[in-house]
């Protein structure tokens, strides 16, 4: 419940998480007004201009925060902020634009958390639950804000991908069906270079949830089983993975899925049926299939929507096959666990495209596959010299490029009939280009040329 009080919001941040939190909040009759660092794209200014909701850009005039009853902020902006800084040390309520969102809805929420593998599995049981009959909107991370998916829709289901960033001002947020998929280290430059307060960060996933509602996370993610023995969630948990203990309720071996329902009926379902590949996906749709089966979708139906499912751009995504050599977009891959699975999936003489922001990456753990997989290496934007020195024992090639035609260009004639070209950065994209979609867009682009 929204307090009473709360008249007056501001919205910090104008991306979509903030254009989602103002239309909601005028929608709802809020007194609220869009405050953002930089300028606004004409589009969005238009937009908010005709909603009739107030912005300014450039600045941020500290005197409206300080006055607001609460401020709504966009995930991209950290407490160390000034203008946040500011707010906190004066109490004024800062939330996140989920836990905004979740403020204004009754609807069942199933939440999807994790280091990897949230837009894959929130897109896999949104496209379970909406096969098997249910009224569902999927929304969160994923790009759709939560809060634009609550002021513009009213399903009585959601599927809401939630980051780390956007669980860290959530108060109330409670999921009926909470997903870890993960935790390994990443985004640490925004938790003062500390794991601790990253995990800490997506324990917050079910910190209101109680004995009715349920929690599915992953037995071989160590950390993350760590870290649930610490905290005992009042939820009910269940288990998915391949680790003995804790005992899972899903798991898969070298041939299939294994999936138990209600502890007393067991199915099974083929690896090769499954149109999602990949070991990392194994995992992906065993948190899907439980959480389909706690909102009651009957295994026929996740059984299909395995075998349908189209997954999603920029994952692990074919592209072409161009004089024999196979090329495939995992531009979403953008730190080194994420990087080691798609390598992993590999079955043929690699060609890796990785590179850009490092984001205190150890590639240490890579080293073993990398060893095993990898033929020559392309290096995009930054951190050339780091992955040089990471792997040159193991890799004989590794050839440094300024952009992504060159890139393309380069795998492409250290390729021969029968490789693959994998472009998986392990890296953020910022050093070069918009973002991740924009990398991976250029990759597609460019192949297409060859
Ligand atoms: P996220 O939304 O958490 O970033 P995605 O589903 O977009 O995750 O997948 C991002 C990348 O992470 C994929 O390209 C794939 O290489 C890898 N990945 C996907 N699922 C998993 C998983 N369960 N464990 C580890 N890596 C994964």
């Amino acid at each position: 419940m929204v307090p009473k009080s709360w008249r007056r919001i501001i919205v910090m941040g104008a991306g979509e998480s903030g254009q989602g939190a103002a239309l909601l909040a005028k929608r709802k009759g809020y007194d609220v007004f869009v405050s953002e660092a930089s300028t606004l794209p004409p589009e969005v200014a238009d937009n908010f201009n005709n909603n009739k909701i107030p912005f300014e850009e450039n600045n941020h005039t500290l005197q409206l925060f300080l006055e607001a009853d609460a401020v709504v902020i966009s995930p991209g902006i950290s407490d160390q902020h000034p203008v946040v800084a500011a707010c906190l040390e004066k109490h004024v309520p800062v939330i996140s634009e989920v836990e905004w969102a979740a403020l204004h809805t009754d609807a069942t929420i199933v939440a999807v958390t994790g280091t990897n593998g949230k837009t894959t599995t929130t897109s896999l049981i949104y496209h379970i639950l909406r096969k098997g009959g249910l009224d569902v909107g999927v929304a969160g991370n994923i790009g759709y804000s939560f809060a634009r998916a609550v002021a513009e829709t009213s399903h009585t289901h959601y599927v809401v991908e939630v980051s780390s960033f956007q669980l860290d001002h959530c108060y109330s947020f409670r999921p009926y069906v909470a997903v870890i998929t993960n935790i390994t280290p990443d985004h640490l430059d925004r938790y003062q270079n500390r794991y601790d307060l990253y995990v800490a960060s997506k324990m917050r996933i079910f910190q209101n949830q109680t004995e009715e509602d349920h929690l599915v996370v992953c037995n071989d993610s160590p950390d993350l089983v760590a870290a649930l023995g610490r905290q005992s969630p009042r939820a009910r948990v269940h288990w998915f993975g391949t680790a003995s203990q804790p005992v899972p309720e899903a798991t898969f071996d070298k041939e299939k899925l294994i999936i138990h329902q209600n502890h007393k009926n067991t199915w099974t379902m083929y690896l090769n049926e499954l149109a999602l590949q990949g070991r990392h996906n194994y995992y992906n749709s065993l948190a899907a299939a439980i959480a389909a089966q706690l909102l009651n979708i009957r295994k026929e139906v996740i059984r299909e929507s395995f075998m349908d499912f189209r997954g999603v751009e920029h994952r692990l995504e074919y592209v072409a096959t161009v004089k024999g050599i196979d090329f495939i977009n995992d531009s979403k891959a953008t730190n080194v666990n994420s990087a080691f699975y798609a390598l992993e999936s590999m079955t043929r003489p690699t060609i890796w495209i990785a590179g850009g922001r490092d984001k205190g990456n150890d590639y240490s753990q890579l080293v073993p596959i990398v060893r095993d997989k990898v033929k020559a290496i392309v290096v995009l934007g930054e951190g050339y010299s780091k992955i040089r020195a990471a792997f040159e024992k193991v890799v004989p090639l590794i050839v440094p490029v300024n952009n992504m035609a060159e890139a393309v260009k380069t795998a492409y004639r250290l390729g021969q009939k029968g490789d693959v070209v994998l472009l998986s950065p392990a890296s953020a994209s910022f050093d070069l280009f918009r973002n991740y979609q924009d990398r991976g867009n250029q990759f597609k682009f460019f192949v297409r040329e060859l």
